[in-house]
């Protein structure tokens, strides 16, 4: 045990404070059985890095989605220490859990105002983005303080058509960042181009303070498409969207596991749901508390990694929905309460598990305890 302590304390980095801001439960007194390190350095270093890529635009943050499973508060707090002061959420509930930590900075809510919103809304200091002729007569019904307006320029999903926009429908409005949506940032195809092309010709006639078009991927198209605010999400969490950003964006989020049992299989013998790995010869396997209820989905069976100590564990047989079994190579010394490190470089991850970089983010789940490091 005395060894297995050893390797644990060699194994986890000493100064990542526990803050738990976001998911930890004062009223539980379990410890949470999974970790998610993070780290704090690398998500500013990402950031700095599109702010640079941006030409002298303002870069912002996206940060829907709890940030993409991080912790929206602590990325917000972290981006704003280091210059950050735009952020982007879906909902008005995020834009709410926001609050504590928002301070001045700007934050625009990207689905913008159901008939549902218009009251929390007329007290948020949040501004919608704008995305319908439904949505603007909202706002203009509750007073139509400052606010952003999306237009749709090709994707078709969210925002006014090319006509509504020039229609005479925004005259009057007090618009801060008038935006679009690139819809193959990440592919080098025509679309791009029009997309920014059509969006300059509508904001040649629309009065608005600034203009934006760029998601992580669209920075990386080039410094044409910066234009007065960038809005990265997932980049700014280690995602790599195009080869641009490889060698320039690093990973921030470690899901760590913890050994539940090490038993031997003999050979001959079968792991998992539907017995779908056999034994080739006697191996030792592991088995971690971690799976697809966690964001470690099926599609790391027979696939996915862990690391211990240096050493690569193989992720055997079909991944559960709280365990997944992993092969302990002969030289390696695992044993129960060790904790081993999914391989979760992003660009890897999705090869491995067929997941986008988007998914692998977005459906971590609660049972992490967040350490920022
Ligand atoms: C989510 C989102 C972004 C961020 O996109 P990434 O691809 O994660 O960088 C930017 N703009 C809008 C409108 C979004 O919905």
């Amino acid at each position: 045990m005395a060894r297995a302590g050893r390797r644990c304390d060699l194994h986890r980095s000493t100064n990542f404070a526990v803050t738990g801001l976001d998911n930890c439960d004062p009223a539980s007194l379990s410890p949470a059985p999974l970790r998610l390190r993070l780290s704090g350095s690398a998500l500013a270093d990402n950031w700095r890095w599109l702010a640079a890529q941006s030409a002298g635009a303002a870069c912002g943050a996206a940060v829907k989605a709890d940030g993409y499973g991080l912790g929206a508060r602590e990325v917000v707090s972290r981006l704003r220490s280091v210059g950050c002061a735009n952020f982007f959420v879906a909902t008005w509930a995020e834009a709410e859990h926001l609050a504590p930590v928002i301070g001045d900075a700007n934050l625009s809510v990207l689905h913008g105002l159901r008939a549902a919103d218009v009251e929390v809304a007329a007290r948020s200091s949040a501004r919608p983005v704008l995305n319908s002729v439904e949505q603007v007569a909202r706002w203009r019904a509750i007073g139509g303080g400052l606010c952003d307006v999306m237009v749709d320029t090709g994707m078709n999903r969210l925002g006014l058509t090319l006509a509504e926009a020039c229609s005479g429908l925004l005259d009057g409005l007090s618009i801060d960042t008038l935006m679009s949506h690139l819809a193959c940032a990440d592919e080098d195809v025509a679309m791009n181009r029009e997309q920014l092309h059509r969006f300059h010709a509508v904001a040649g006639g629309i009065a608005c303070a600034r203009r934006s078009i760029a998601n992580s991927a669209g920075i990386c198209l080039g410094p044409e498409f910066a234009l007065d605010l960038t809005r990265p999400g997932l980049a700014l969490y280690g995602g790599i969207p195009r080869a641009e950003a490889k060698g320039q964006i690093v990973q921030v989020a470690f899901p760590e596991a913890e050994v539940l049992q090490v038993r031997r299989v003999p050979q001959g013998e079968r792991v998992g749901y539907n017995a779908t790995w056999t034994a080739k010869h006697d191996t030792t396997v592991a088995i971690l508390n971690i799976g697809y209820a966690d964001g470690y989905m099926r599609g790391f069976s027979d696939t996915g990694e862990f690391d211990f100590a240096g050493a690569c564990l193989a992720v055997i047989g079909r991944v559960s929905m709280d365990l997944v079994a992993v092969e302990v190579p002969d030289a390696c010394d695992i044993v129960e309460g060790d904790r081993a490190t999914a391989m979760f470089d992003l660009a890897c991850a999705c090869g491995a598990s067929g997941l986008s970089q988007y998914e692998l983010l977005t459906a971590l789940g609660q049972r992490y305890m967040r350490e920022w490091g």
